[in-house]
């Protein structure tokens, strides 16, 4: 049973918005667009093995969670986790097209493409190592005994994986379901009623990522970021107010709700908080009231009185 679903991480839509909002010379911009392109690849490969995951039938009770992550000495994160009584399960997913080998000491990944050209990664061997060992802290600290399996998922390789390494587990999708089915199962170690309370346990100890705004976390003074209002139809970014409703000068559409998207934006990329002299400059408003009714409108905690009202996002 799946018990945190996929979902696209907010860490995504923000950096697509950020490279949307940063002027291409900018010398960050290569940068942030490049993290742009590895979460999306890693989320596209997490989606796909969960996927596979949807269908997994076990005799046993199991839970399985998408990105997960958990302070044990320090913060770590999983890209999938299964529990079951007789086992937990830690899939480190990789988005990686070529064809493939995991060299060891030092640790690093191999691809070479179609074209003969070669590239090297990060391996993500120590990083599931890592986890493995964080996870059997925590569950020390519970007094749970569950042994803990890893894996290394590769989404979509279809070219045979050359590795030297012998320790570690290596997968493609298609081969997760049978694999967690064949893990032996004898004697359970939890009983159904404490894997309800591991479950419960885990998802509340999950620590969201959310280094926001990305204008802190990126270290670019927020004024270098494009403010305005998008249009969803053709991605201008400097759609005028009239009353009621938000007009694109260049492809000519209205748009009634087009400032709620540039909310949450301002929100991942800009600030902590808004006030009315944010809102007028984010939104490219001349008028207090308008940008009243648009703060009021959005569902922000609001602190403050007059000039010193400060609104904030509660869900980010
Ligand atoms: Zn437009």
């Amino acid at each position: 049973m799946i018990v945190k679903a996929f979902s696209q991480s907010l860490y995504s839509e923000a950096l697509t918005a950020l490279s949307k909002r940063l002027p291409r010379l900018h010398p960050k911009y290569a940068s942030i667009k490049e993290e742009q392109y590895r979460i999306a690849a890693g989320d596209a490969g997490e989606e796909a093995v969960m996927k596979k995951l949807e269908s997994l039938t076990l005799p046993c009770k199991h839970y399985v969670f998408h990105n997960i992550s958990l302070y044990g000495d320090s913060l770590f994160q999983m890209d999938l986790l299964i529990i079951t009584p007789y086992f937990a399960m830690i899939l480190e997913v990789k988005n990686i097209k070529g064809t493939i080998e995991l060299l060891t000491n030092p640790s690093q990944l191999k691809r070479t493409l179609e074209t003969g050209e070669v590239h090297t990664f990060d391996s993500p061997e120590p990083q599931l190592e890592e986890s493995m060992y964080q996870l059997t802290r925590i569950f020390k600290e519970h007094n749970i005994d569950l042994p803990i399996r890893g894996a290394i998922v590769f989404a979509f390789a279809k070219n045979y994986i050359k590795t030297i390494t012998n320790q570690t587990t290596i997968l493609l999708r298609n081969e997760v379901p049978s694999y967690v089915r064949k893990i032996n199962r004898e004697n359970p170690i939890l009983s159904d009623a404490d894997l309800e309370k591991l479950k419960e346990y885990l998802l509340k100890k999950d620590v969201p990522f959310k280094p926001f705004p990305l204008s802190s976390y990126f270290s670019i003074p927020a004024s270098e970021i494009k403010s305005g209002v998008e249009c969803s139809n053709c991605s201008f970014i400097g759609m005028l107010k009239l009353p009621r409703t938000w007009y694109c000068p260049k492809c000519r559409k209205f748009e009634h709700k087009a400032h709620e998207q540039t909310i949450r934006e301002y929100f991942l990329l800009y600030k902590g908080f808004i006030t009315n002299k944010d809102c007028r400059q984010f939104f490219q408003l001349n008028n207090l009231h308008e940008a009243t009714r648009i703060l009021n409108g959005s569902n922000l905690m609001k602190t403050g009185n007059g000039k010193n009202t400060k609104y904030f996002k509660m869900d980010f």
